[in-house]
């Protein structure tokens, strides 16, 4: 899982630094995040509350999955949420570890959807194999990864003789370099994706450059692409003006590549997917009618389904005063809501524009 006490260098981000030494975790959490913190908690405690079905299946799935694994190892130790120190060089923490007499099994939930590296090369579970290596002081260690969501259950075992010594040195590899400024920068589209340093990276800055050298229409370039250094007024406008430009190519080239790809071209690494379109309730008396006859939904459990426009209801509130009387009763309205707390405002957004001529 994601390491909790966040190590400078944690097991979850080495392949990704191992692409690109400069690769940074993304500030912030997401929303992919929250809900696999919520279903590993969900996986160590055993608590589902607050999970929909289908979370609660996967969930189920990797409990069973770890009680079959412990049941089979004679006189297991089952420890979760263990951290682990590895070999001095970062630390992590793993959702579980089953020690046997000369034996660790440890077993990392993935609840996301894409397939994680083949348990023999995962270098995150290279580093908690190393920290069982470490603590448990076993000749064995198997490293499971459990994803249900992909249906994929991964496994590989190492042995301290033949396999310690070459999994330490990749992770002290990858660390070093890590740790070096000089580092070369290694853009990768799916590693440059989910990196944090987008916006201050000096080999992404070069390519949008080589980008806009090739735009027909020639802009004006700052002098510097990393936004953190440019630091004049006049040269942050330039920036200001090539952002949009990029924004415009990028959308460019994924409309142009989809229409390839519909006409029949194959665009390597890429594929059709299709996502069914948003649904709209209509209507909501009728709605209300069908759920409260035919399901017995009660009216307090009805409305929090339902969500309100405030300019739809300003607009009926208008609508159905005397002529000339619509602005007072819409003020009126808004005073009244926020007097009772039931409307809130969220904070202001603060954001630069064009200013016009
Ligand atoms: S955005 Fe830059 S620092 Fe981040 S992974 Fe890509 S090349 Fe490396």
């Amino acid at each position: 899982m994601t390491d909790k006490l966040h190590a400078k260098h944690g097991p979850s981000s080495l392949k990704n630094k191992e692409v690109c030494p400069h690769w940074q975790n993304r500030p912030g959490s997401s929303a992919a995040a929250d809900e696999g913190t919520k279903m590993h908690e969900a996986a160590e405690t055993g608590h589902l509350d607050g999970l929909n079905p289908e979370q609660i299946a996967q969930v189920r799935e990797c409990m069973i999955a770890v009680d079959q694994l412990q049941e089979e190892i004679p006189g297991c130790i089952r420890y979760t949420e263990l951290q682990v120190d590895v070999c001095g060089l970062t630390f992590g923490t793993a959702d579980v570890v089953l020690i046997g007499a000369y034996t660790a099994t440890v077993i990392d939930y993935k609840m996301g959807r894409v397939p994680v590296d083949d348990a023999e090369v995962n270098l995150q579970g290279w580093a908690y194999a190393l920290g069982a290596f470490d603590l448990f002081g076993v000749d064995e260690v198997t490293v499971v990864f459990l994803q249900p969501r992909c249906d994929l259950r991964t496994e590989h075992t190492f042995t301290r003789a033949a396999d310690y010594d070459r999994m330490r040195d990749r992770v002290a590899a990858v660390i070093e370099k890590a740790e070096d400024p000089k580092s070369p920068y290694c853009p990768h589209p799916e590693n440059c994706q989910y990196c944090g340093a987008k916006a201050c990276c000096p080999a992404l800055a070069s390519k949008a450059l080589a980008i806009v050298e090739k735009l027909p229409d020639a802009l004006e370039l700052p002098a510097v692409f990393n936004p953190q250094e440019i630091t004049q007024p006049a040269q942050m406008a330039l920036a200001l003006k090539l952002a949009p430009v990029l924004i415009d190519w990028a959308e460019a080239v994924k409309a142009h590549a989809l229409e390839m790809v519909r006409g029949g071209e194959e665009i390597p690494g890429y594929e059709l997917k299709h996502r069914s379109g948003r649904r709209v309730i209509k209507e909501l008396s009728s709605v209300w009618e069908i759920v409260h006859a035919e399901f017995a939904v009660p009216l307090e459990e009805f409305l929090p389904a339902c969500s309100i426009s405030v300019s739809a209801l300003e607009k009926a509130v208008k609508d159905n005063q005397p002529r000339g009387k619509g602005a007072a009763a819409i003020r009126s309205l808004n005073q009244q809501l926020t007097a009772e707390g039931l409307c809130i405002t969220d904070p202001d957004i603060t954001y630069l524009a064009k200013e016009r001529n």
